[in-house]
């Protein structure tokens, strides 16, 4: 995992983090896409991989955007609450879009005015989390709207139990296809209430694909999910292969003895995340966190 030290300003501290998970990819991620570029047999599936591989590494080497949606960066701040902290991420986002550049993407749903900011009502998106520590930790998520708008929820019967969320996770990716730039990483929130649900099965996102989930049950799910998919033929930008997902990471919440959440929030090859640990010493950022 990349570690770089940077000024602590939260304004640049959230410019250094756009740039970071804009043109960098996670290595966790880059190693899946090398690994499934490696044992892919279909040919146009290989060539699809070798492309993204490619754009990667020029991305990186030029500091440029990885992908020409940069989507809208959703911000998860754990520890240290400070009210002034949301202005401070909101310029952080003016001079990034500014600055590396990134595509002015956030819009009036109903006027679809854009101000060229990616600010606005209800923008950036952050959510606040408890910290187990004596830090602030400060991660984002830049999710394009291939993706996200393949996102799900079910509100299952519970007699559907485990083998029908298996099967409304299937069926979601199944069935949002090459839409969401596949393979990437497919995020998955069972139980809680309908709204935790979803913002579960996307803040898991944010955790390294090479780290295991602590849960065996959800880690059995994972593992079957992930061979599931990847035996479905969908493959690479869903033009056929074997290479559908680079890994499942699910997590739950205790619901309601009548629920049965199920969220799926798909992340595309460009799984795009940063993390800064903001504490007693310098800055130190690197690109995954357990949310
Ligand atoms: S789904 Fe991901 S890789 Fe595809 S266009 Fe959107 S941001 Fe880019």
């Amino acid at each position: 995992m990349s570690v770089i030290k940077l000024p602590e300003s939260i304004e640049d501290v959230v410019v250094n983090l756009l740039r970071l998970a804009n043109t960098k990819l996670p290595q966790d991620i880059g190693w899946a896409l090398e690994s499934a570029a490696a044992w892919e047999p279909n040919a146009i599936a290989s060539t699809q991989l070798g492309a993204v591989l490619d754009n990667v590494r020029k991305a990186g080497l030029l500091g440029r955007p990885m992908c020409q949606d940069t989507g809208i960066p959703v911000f998860y701040v754990k520890g240290g609450y400070d009210p002034s902290i949301a202005d401070a991420i909101a310029r952080g986002v003016e001079r990034a879009t500014r600055e590396i550049p990134l595509r002015p993407n956030t819009v009036d749903p109903l006027t679809r005015e854009n101000d060229g900011r990616n600010l606005g009502r209800g923008m950036p998106v952050i959510h606040h989390l408890p910290s187990d520590g004596d830090y602030t930790e400060i991660t984002v998520l830049v999710k394009g709207a291939g993706s996200e708008n393949m996102t799900r929820l079910g509100m299952l019967d519970p007699s559907d139990g485990v083998a029908g969320v298996m099967r409304f996770v299937v069926d979601a990716v199944l069935d949002a296809g090459g839409r969401p730039c596949p393979p990437g990483v497919v995020g998955v929130g069972i139980g809680g209430m309908a709204d935790e649900c979803v913002a579960m099965a996307k803040r898991v996102l944010a955790r390294p694909i090479d780290e295991e989930n602590p849960d065996p049950v959800l880690r059995e799910m994972e593992e079957d999910l992930f061979v599931r998919l990847n035996g479905s033929g969908l493959g690479p930008m869903g033009l056929g292969g074997s290479a559908t997902v680079l890994a499942v990471r699910i997590d739950k919440a205790h619901c309601h003895t009548a629920s049965l959440p199920v969220a799926v929030n798909i992340g595309c090859w460009a799984t795009r995340r940063a993390s800064v640990r903001l504490g007693a010493g310098d800055a130190v950022y690197s690109q995954g966190a357990w949310l």
